[in-house]
């Protein structure tokens, strides 16, 4: 189901895995795997009430049951600015807050926990990291964020 940290759920088509990845930054619980065929998207569709973003038209056509929006540009910035003003998703913005690699949301960890998985620059300069509870992954300000989150700055 989509998490209640999460407004509005996603679900995106295999050509769409930049613009999933940018959706998590900012927060937005959005499933997207490159193995999901269009059957099984609709399926996870109506059953989670997820609304299905993709760029295929005859997708959203058999689609009768589930929310879909065609994104139109080809374009990731464009892509997500359509999908922000569609949706009036700038309101609802948490980033930092959900793993972009698998979507699930983080927590917050104490910087002693991990200080062994760190590199000696990192943990010199920052302090405040999170860790995602499904993969494992370490996140910090200034990790995989910095050119994301430059491109995210017009929308925000
Ligand atoms: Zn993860």
């Amino acid at each position: 189901m989509v998490d209640e940290a999460s407004e509005t759920g996603f679900i995106l088509d295999v050509h769409l895995g930049r613009l999933a990845k940018y959706l998590r930054l900012c927060g937005f619980d959005s499933l997207f795997s490159a193995f999901f065929d269009d059957r099984e998207i609709i399926e996870i569709a109506i059953r989670e009430g997820r609304v299905i973003l993709t760029r295929d038209r005859l997708l959203l056509k058999s689609a009768t049951k589930a929310k879909g929006y065609l994104v139109k540009s080809q374009y990731h910035e464009e892509q997500l600015r359509e999908v922000f003003e569609e949706f009036g998703l700038k309101r609802q913005v948490r980033l930092f807050s959900r793993c972009i690699a698998c979507n699930t949301l983080l927590e917050e960890v104490r910087k002693e926990d991990i200080a062994d998985r760190l590199l000696a620059d990192t943990r010199t300069y920052y302090n405040s990291f999170r860790r995602c509870p499904g993969c494992d992954r370490i996140y910090w300000e200034g990790s995989h964020y910095d050119n994301m989150k430059r491109s995210l700055a017009p929308l925000l």
